[in-house]
Formats: C-alpha cells, sequence, structure tokens
C-alpha cells in the first residue's frame, strides 16, 4: 500500500528479491587455479598470494574450490567467533537486512541501541560509560587515538605511549601505535608524540610516566601478532595504578582478545590478576574481530561519564559504523555465546588443547588463553607447517618463523581439536622435509 504509484504489487515484489542464492548468477564456477591468475590480475599484492580459495564453511569448517575440506583453526584470525555460516547469526542478519540494513548516523535503530547497552553490561562498565561504533578494529583504535589526543591537549600532555610488539592496525594513528618498523616505516610520518617502551618493563613505564606529560597508554592484554605474548602477571595492574596517578588514559586493546575468544568476556580481568574490579577497568576498550561473528563491526567503550564526555558531538564520526545490519550481527552473537555457555566452553578446550599441544615433540613452549593459543617449535619451520597443515586439511598461522598461532571458532568440538594434535607430529614432520609435500 506504501510503494510508490507507478508500481504497485510487482514493484514491490521487486523490492523484496528472495533471499535465496543469487551470488551464483554473480560469480560462475571455476577452479582454485582459474581462480587465482584472475586474482594475481585484479587485487593489489598486499596480502601476498592467498593460500586457498574458499567458496564454503559450516561450523569450524571450510571448503576450497577444489572441493577439498579444511578444519579452520584460524578463524579469519580470531574473527569467526560461532564459526561460519552459523544458522542464528545467519537468520538474524538476513532478517535485518531484509528489514533495515543500513541508515546513516542522523538516525539510530534498535539493534544499534540494544548492542550498546549489551556491550556496557557484559564488560561491567559502570554508569555515564558510552559506546562509539565502528567497522574494523584499527578505526575502534583511531577512536580511542582520537580520545588520547584530545585528552593529551585539554591537560598539556603530549605523549603516548605504546608497547614494543604492538599490533593496533593499519591505518595512520593506528599504525603509529603499532611497533613493527617494516609496517611503519614507508608511510611516515606518522602522527607524532607515540613512543614505543620495552614489553613488560613496569620500570620502563614508570620513568616514561614521571614527567606528567604522558596523554595514554596504549596496551593489548595479550599480543596477537607477535605470536600469543601475555603481558606478565601484574603489569597491567601496575598500569592502571601508575596512568591513573600520572593522568594518563589507560586504553586496552582488546580487538583480538575480546568477545570470549579467552572464554571471558574480555581478556582484562584475566591479565589484571587477583583483585580485580570493575572499578579498575581501563578508561578505553577496543573490540572489533570476534565481535560479529565474520560480519564487520568494531566497537570502542569509553569508561565512565568522563571519558564518554571527551568526544562531543560533531568531533567524531562514520558512515557505515553501528548500521542495523552488523549491529544485528554482534547482537546475535553475544546472545548465542551467553545462550550456549561458550565461555565456559571455550577455557575448558583450551586448556586441553595447550595441554596436549606442550606434550607434542619439537614443541618447546605453549601460550595464551581460551582459544588464542601460540606456540613455538624446536626449529625455523613454522611457514612450512602452514604449507604442510593445509596439504593435511588444517589451516593455521604462523606469526613467526618458529611460531604458529590458533584463533579457531570458538564453537570448535574435541573431536575437531584432537584430529589436529593426531595429525601435528606428521605435519612438523612433512615440514622438516619440504619438497615431499602432501601428508595425506
Ligand atoms: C586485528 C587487530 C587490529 C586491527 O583490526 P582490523 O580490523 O584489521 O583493522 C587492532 N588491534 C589488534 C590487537 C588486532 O589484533
Amino acid at each position: 500500500m506504501n510503494t510508490p504509484a507507478s508500481g504497485g504489487e510487482s514493484s514491490a515484489e521487486l523490492l523484496r528479491p528472495e533471499v535465496s542464492a543469487p551470488v551464483h548468477e554473480l560469480v560462475h564456477e571455476s577452479s582454485s587455479a582459474q581462480w587465482l591468475a584472475r586474482y594475481q590480475h585484479s587485487l593489489m599484492g598486499v596480502f601476498g598470494t592467498p593460500q586457498r580459495v574458499l567458496v564454503r564453511g559450516a561450523g569450524a569448517l571450510v571448503w576450497d574450490a577444489d572441493g577439498k575440506e579444511y578444519l579452520d583453526l584460524l578463524g579469519g584470525v580470531a574473527v569467526n567467533a560461532l564459526g561460519h555460516a552459523h544458522p542464528f547469526v545467519t537468520s538474524v542478519i538476513t532478517s535485518q537486512l531484509a528489514t533495515l540494513g543500513h541508515v546513516s548516523n542522523f538516525f539510530t535503530s534498535p539493534t544499534q541501541v540494544a548492542l550498546a547497552e549489551k556491550l556496557l553490561q557484559i564488560t561491567q562498565a559502570p554508569e555515564g560509560s558510552t559506546a562509539f561504533f565502528t567497522n574494523s578494529g584499527t578505526e575502534a583504535n583511531e577512536a580511542a587515538f582520537k580520545i588520547a589526543r584530545v585528552w593529551g591537549n585539554q591537560n598539556a600532555k603530549p605523549r603516548i605511549l605504546a608497547l614494543e610488539g604492538a599490533f593496533h592496525g593499519r591505518s595512520m594513528g593506528a599504525l603509529a601505535l603499532t611497533a613493527k618498523e617494516a609496517y611503519r616505516k614507508p608511510f611516515e610520518p606518522l602522527p607524532p608524540g607515540v613512543e614505543h617502551l620495552p614489553f613488560g618493563d613496569l620500570n620502563a613505564l614508570r620513568e616514561a610516566l614521571a614527567s606528567q606529560d604522558v596523554a595514554a597508554l596504549f596496551v593489548e592484554p595479550i599480543q596477537g601478532e607477535v605470536g600469543v605474548r601475555p603481558l606478565p602477571t601484574g603489569y597491567l595492574k601496575a598500569a592502571r595504578e601508575l596512568t591513573r596517578q600520572a593522568g594518563a588514559l589507560l586504553i586496552v586493546d582488546e580487538v583480538q582478545t575480546g568477545i570470549g575468544r579467552t572464554g571471558q568476556w574480555l581478556a582484562t580481568p584475566e591479565i589484571y590478576g587477583s583483585g580485580f574490579s570493575p572499578a579498575e577497568l581501563p578508561d578505553v576498550v577496543t573490540l572489533a574481530k570476534g565481535l560479529g561473528s565474520g560480519f564487520p563491526i568494531g566497537a570502542l567503550i569509553a569508561v565512565g561519564s568522563n571519558i564518554s564526555g571527551l568526544l562531543g558531538p560533531g568531533s567524531h564520526g562514520t558512515t557505515f559504523g553501528g548500521n542495523p545490519a552488523a549491529t544485528a550481527a554482534a547482537l546475535a552473537t553475544l546472545h548465542t555465546i551467553e545462550s550456549t555457555g561458550l565461555l565456559g566452553q571455550v577455557r575448558t578446550r583450551g586448556e586441553a588443547l595447550r595441554k596436549a599441544l606442550a606434550d607434542v615433540e619439537h614443541v618447546t613452549e605453549v601460550r595464551g588463553s581460551g582459544l588464542l593459543i601460540g606456540f613455538d617449535l624446536d626449529l625455523p619451520i613454522a611457514a612450512a607447517m602452514v604449507q604442510a597443515a593445509l596439504d593435511a586439511g588444517f589451516i593455521i598461522n604462523s606469526p613467526g618463523p618458529q611460531t604458529i598461532r590458533l584463533a579457531p571458532p570458538l564453537i570448535l568440538s574435541q573431536e575437531q581439536s584432537d584430529s589436529f594434535i593426531t595429525a601435528l607430529p606428521k605435519i612438523i614432520g612433512a615440514a622438516q622435509t619440504p619438497g615431499e609435500s602432501g601428508t595425506k
């Protein structure tokens, strides 16, 4: 009845096409080799050659364009919290898209408000705290950087601290916070004022804060990109006290560790250690990866009204951030994690997996929490292991020459976890003798 006069019923139907399977009309079937050849001619080379062409997923499994099956132990780099094509998440996104997919931030929507409330609840943020939504982790950290800068400008504190080994994203502000020289160098000059302190060194932090001219300290509870390195016990707790005394904000990047990855909603309480109370929350928490189970969304939580007020009307914004579809995806993710008791399962599954890994020959150290796991090998074979694992039907990641990272879907079953442990000695063997590829 409300459709434009020119259309009538048939145009109303056109405006609501069936949801089923139109992708095959847009992309025709092809082999992996053909897709990779086309990739080479059409995609910017920033990611190197893709390891496989993936066409389908279900739970913790994915399939490539040649029909080969893989157990996904990387989960889109800690993104596919509920695995692939999760039925509830898919149906919530689909129905939201079929109802209202995007509005600008001149407007709000029920899913946006409900998600903000839910995030404030699960992070135990006090009254006066607020959320800001983005589309990625780097954007959440850009917003955090702006909060730090405003705080610094208001209080004559031009310096911002981050840690060696830090990864906070690739956009210019987040890149200034990221430590790796190779990522930074080509893009200098970066936004000024950022210094990197030795990892886990409280004396260095104490010294850096002594002059009272630091606006903020950015930290990850567990550094993911350097191979899953948790902050030393006591560091975060001390950093909370020291930053508070120095009038500096504590900004915790939980983009990789948040939303159940470690078996808690946030990794902060565990890394903080005994004595953590919500009153000891950081001033700012950033989230992204697992929040939407694969649908792009990031978030920043400003803890308390003082921090929330630092970015006022007109001071920051985003076109897509927090739209109805993305916030519906995140709501469905949080609801599912909660209603299925997944956090407890992540803790037990992760513990068992770390224990089993420690018993594998050539494994020298196992780190991490929940289902964010890094392990070291006594040989520089990590890259070859990634290839051997693919041949054997497993997706893993090598953040360093002797280090493997696992960040599987939180729904990983015990049988799936066991199947990797069973296959691992063969994968390590195959990686030591490259050339004889194929461990099947
Ligand atoms: C992945 C990651 C980011 C960047 O997120 P993008 O969505 O890739 O922009 C920032 N911080 C941490 C800790 C991350 O793991």
